[in-house]
């Protein structure tokens, strides 16, 4: 088996609206791909016509896992039940964990141009699905920002070849989260965990995954890769990328909707318990 990380998929996403109708291009959780443990869902906004986005998403609750929001180009403001309230700003992060339970809402802090941006669930494993929720915020001025010749890397989470490491800390899925900018017939290579599931999700231009086949994806599409030691992309034209990897947990998943636990007993415990008010509730 050879070191060096092979495409196996890629995927274009499939239109959808979620919250109270906002549209997206999911690419995890979707009929092209239900999981890529431990990544559950994945979804791509990016519109300048606010009736794409302006409903935003109304409160609403989430329980076993984590959701990172990313965003490019806008502003987004989060709200949660426990009185934790802020404003996501372009090339800012909000590394949410919400363990056993947050209700929150996120809504777009614009009226018109442009919000462009991702977000990504992390499943948690049992034994921390009922931890108490945890924010990991960060501005845009606070993600490391690696730069060599042709290579610009903002380092979110995990270490970069080089060794600076990201910001965003003690998750269980010890994940990597680059957003990189490669120009034109330059390299980028990165070492990973050999077993973690990974992706990469191009942004602008056109890349090739060297493997053992050498793979071309292009904007909008996401690339699914095998396992190895070993990641080797270059760039057609000038290009911008997300990597994200992580652990997989190879535990069992019972989810619904904005729960995620691993029976079907405990999607359950979380209805009785966001219906009680143990959640917290806003907006009510
Ligand atoms: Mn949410």
């Amino acid at each position: 088996m050879s070191s060096l990380r092979n495409v196996t998929r890629i995927l274009s996403g499939i239109e959808t609206s979620d919250g109270a109708g906002v549209s997206l291009r999911r690419y995890i959780a979707s009929p092209q791909l239900d999981m890529l443990d431990p990544f559950l869902l994945l979804d791509m906004f990016s519109s300048d016509n606010p009736d794409d986005y302006i409903a935003g998403f109304p409160p609403h609750p989430h329980r076993g896992f984590e959701t990172v929001t990313y965003l490019l180009h806008g502003r987004m403001r989060h709200k949660d039940s426990a009185g934790h309230e802020g404003v996501i700003r372009s090339g800012g992060v909000q590394w949410m964990t919400a363990g056993r339970g947050i209700e929150h809402s996120e809504m777009p802090e614009q009226e018109q141009g442009l919000l462009q941006g991702f977000q990504l669930w992390v499943n948690l494993p049992a034994s921390q699905k009922m931890m108490a929720p945890r924010y990991q915020e960060l501005e845009p001025e606070q993600i490391p920002i690696e730069k060599n010749e042709g290579i610009q890397i903002r380092v979110i989470a995990g270490e970069t070849a080089r060794g600076t490491r990201g910001p965003v800390t003690q998750i269980a899925a010890q994940p990597v989260y680059f957003d990189v900018t490669l120009a034109a017939n330059h390299r980028f290579e990165q070492p990973l965990a050999a077993n973690h599931a990974a992706f990469v999700f191009v942004i602008d231009g056109e890349i090739t995954v060297h493997g053992i086949t050498a793979n071309t994806v292009i904007k909008n599409q996401l690339a699914v890769l095998d396992s190895g030691a070993e990641l080797k992309i270059s760039a057609h034209d000038d290009s911008r990328f997300l990597l994200i990897a992580g652990q997989p947990f190879q535990e069992p998943v019972a989810r619904y909707g904005p729960f995620v636990m691993n029976t079907r007993e405990e999607i359950d415990q979380a209805f009785r318990d966001y219906r009680s008010g143990s959640f917290g509730q806003i907006g009510a």
